[in-house]
């Protein structure tokens, strides 16, 4: 497997608009997330479980010795510090390995262990002495495919006899070979080709199927048609599988539709994270008084490290030259950057080299870096219609206050309007928030 094309061609990226608000697509954004990732995102919430079939029995484990696993697979469990199965491994796990092979669909925010959970079905499920695949797993983009083959790897690490295959761009085959790799991970438009055109391995032998980021793939019509057309050539008899953070209702109906027998497990959202952050407003008329905002509070709370979250790239970039001007150590991460310059700026943020990041909505979701204590909103989220976007506020302070510590948000209000999108967020999540003078950030405390 080669790891090193993860940061292959990224010539797709950078030809945004600097002064459009900075988006990244689902799919990016969950890569980003796998990326600045360190451990488990921990819930304490409740699972929600349908079952479509009640006869298929449903029973939920505490250990990893409990599935049975392979002995070389647990050894590679343990190996990658997995002491216990997350709360969404309990359920889904037993329920991926049952004989009878049962369909899942479950949904949990990232982090929260469903890669894991599906990359351990696949590998316990093929038979490395049949030297085809009998495993699929779709992702949406290259680089997701990479990160799940890297955790594969990883977790297969005693189990040489697993053989993993790419099917991404880049990967070549030549016609009238045949696979012998047990697992293929890749992107719908390759494993199609690789399917039916080259018909380099036999789709009826295909006994998994795993369709992460489900909501991406179905979303997307290109993908969604791709994803079809694959599924259509899998013999009854497979094990489906289907992952994601969120689903729209279009897109649980249609996974319902198409995966038979269901069990659903949906893990759910965390949004008492809110309990444990306190949440101020600044009032600033100028792009200065922001600044000088950002100066004071800075100065007065750099005990852990902070984000700081920008409507646009040029507001981004603009904060980050003059804070770095005055002597700060701060990073930037918005859309144009490859992603190879991404992992780089995150992995030095995290390592603690620079104790501000600044940047776009890009990092709103799913992502955690435990040291962090204060979320800026420089500029509050706003929806494409310019209204209170409660859910990308909730993503972005939840970025603090994780495990329990307590985080500090800070809003940034420098008009009428700003004031009344922060009016409403305070009204959907019925939690004050607090104003604050800026000049004596010590009453934060
Ligand atoms: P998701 O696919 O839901 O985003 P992942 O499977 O990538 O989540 O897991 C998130 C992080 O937690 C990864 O770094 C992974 O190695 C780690 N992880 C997964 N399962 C466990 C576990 N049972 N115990 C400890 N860490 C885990």
């Amino acid at each position: 497997i080669n790891l090193k094309q993860a940061t292959a061609d990224q010539s797709h990226l950078g030809e945004l608009d600097d002064e459009a608000p900075d988006h990244f697509s689902p799919a990016e954004a969950s890569l980003l997330s796998k990326i600045i990732r360190k451990g488990l995102v921990e819930s304490k919430n409740d699972i929600e479980v349908q079952r479509k079939d009640p006869r298929s029995p449903l029973y939920s484990v505490k250990t990893f010795e409990a599935l049975n696993l392979k002995p070389n697979l647990l050894k590679g469990v343990y190996e990658m510090g997995f002491n216990a199965p997350s709360k969404i491994q309990e359920l889904a796990l037993p329920a991926l390995l049952a004989e009878p092979s049962q369909n899942l669909i479950a949904q949990a925010q990232s982090g929260t262990g469903k890669t894991a959970a599906f990359v351990l079905a696949m590998l316990s499920r093929v038979d490395a002495t049949k030297p085809y695949p009998q495993a699929i797993c779709l992702s949406p983009t290259y680089e997701l495919a990479i990160q799940t083959g890297e955790a594969a790897a990883h977790m297969a690490k005693f189990c040489p006899e697993i053989e993993l295959r790419y099917a991404v761009r880049g990967e070549q085959v030549s016609r009238g070979s045949q696979l012998t790799e047990h697992i293929i991970i890749g992107t719908p438009g390759k494993v199609l080709d690789w399917a039916l055109k080259f018909k380099i391995f036999d789709i009826k032998k295909i006994s998994v199927f795993v369709l992460d980021e489900a909501d991406v793939m179905i979303d997307q019509q290109g993908h969604q048609d791709q994803c079809i057309r694959i599924h259509k050539q899998l013999s009854t008899s497979c094990q489906m599988m289907f992952f994601s953070a969120t689903y729209s209702q279009e897109v649980m109906d249609f996974s319902e539709h198409i995966v038979k027998n269901p069990i659903i497990i949906k893990l759910k959202r965390e949004e008492e994270i809110l309990n444990n952050i306190g949440q101020y407003y600044v009032k600033c008329s100028s792009a200065e008084e922001k600044y000088n905002a950002i100066t004071n509070i800075y100065g007065t709370l750099a005990i852990g490290q902070a984000i700081i979250f920008c409507h646009t790239r040029k507001a981004a970039a603009w904060l980050a030259a003059k804070m770095a001007r005055d002597g700060h150590a701060v990073a930037v991460l918005s859309g144009e950057l490859t992603v190879e310059q991404r992992i780089n700026v995150l992995d030095r943020f995290r390592a603690s080299q620079e104790k501000v990041l600044i940047t776009t909505n890009v990092l709103s979701r799913g992502i955690d870096v435990e040291q962090v204590t204060i979320v800026v909103n420089y500029d509050l989220p706003v929806n494409l219609q310019g209204e209170a976007d409660c859910e990308t506020y909730l993503h972005r302070i939840g970025r603090t206050g994780r495990f329990g510590k307590k985080g500090i948000a800070i809003n940034l209000i420098d008009s009428d309007n700003a004031m009344r999108i922060c009016k409403d967020i305070e009204k959907h999540f019925s939690k004050k928030i607090h104003f604050l003078n800026a000049e004596d950030c010590e009453e934060i405390e």
